[in-house]
């Protein structure tokens, strides 16, 4: 992954400000991924947008990430620690899925572009039908249909490519009872950028306010000289 300068980093909140998440976790994608070709990302498989995701954010930002979620059964508050080298332990260093095959079906695994064309859908188990259909290669010349093979289909596939969907079961501290965390990586991710970026303008301001120096200029400061000139214009 190429290192990313502090007026890089503007410019990618810059231009992941007005887009959608999707199409937004694709631009982060292409920062951490600049061997793969842009036009080929939203036909990646979903797992290997969020490995290429989860790296960036180990390599900017850390791989410590803490998720929280509210217990399904009691409503407790809970605080999940994640290390991200966890998480990509075991993935497939490859950008290919094997297809699954099922009684005559044979099905590719998911790609953002699938997810972008369902994100209308409200009814889960519609999408989740429509999801199967787009990922369908091939059928049976019997009778099937996908609503036979659906939820062992989604297990199979989950399997072809498990990072697609960053889910954990943990029990919960209060009632004991296992509870789904779940995490997307283009929002962390995005999340990270926002607030270092936002942090970087507050710099600029304040910097431009007390000398006139311009965004170029700040950005030149080593980072020692910036702290210091921003603590005199604090006190
Ligand atoms: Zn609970």
């Amino acid at each position: 992954m190429r290192a990313l300068d502090e007026a890089e980093l503007l410019s990618l909140w810059e231009s992941g400000q007005t887009r959608h998440p999707i199409d937004r976790a694709l631009l982060l994608c292409a920062w951490a991924r600049p061997d793969v070709a842009p036009e080929r990302f939203a036909q990646l498989p979903l797992g290997v947008v969020n490995a290429g995701l989860l790296r960036m954010r180990a390599a900017l930002f850390g791989a410590h990430v803490e998720v929280q979620l509210d217990c399904e059964h009691c409503g407790e508050h809970l605080e999940l620690a994640l290390d991200i080298g966890e998480l990509l332990a075991g993935a497939s260093a490859q950008d290919e899925r094997a297809d699954v095959a099922l009684q005559g079906f044979r099905f590719r695994v998911p790609h953002s572009r699938d997810l972008a064309a369902l994100a209308h859908e409200t009814d889960a188990q519609a999408a989740a039908l429509r999801l199967l259909e787009r990922c369908c290669v091939a059928r049976p010349d019997a009778p099937a249909t996908l609503a036979d093979v659906l939820s062992e289909a989604e297990e199979q596939l989950e399997a072809a490519d498990p990072l697609a969907d960053l889910r954990l079961s943990v029990a919960c501290e209060a009632c004991g009872q296992p509870t789904q965390a779940s995490l997307d990586a283009g929002d962390l991710l995005w999340g990270d950028v926002q607030q270092h970026a936002r942090g970087l303008l507050g710099q600029v301001h304040s910097l431009a306010q007390a000398y006139g120096w311009t965004e170029g200029e700040v950005f030149a400061l080593s980072p020692v000289r910036r702290a210091a000139y921003l603590d005199l214009v604090r006190d």
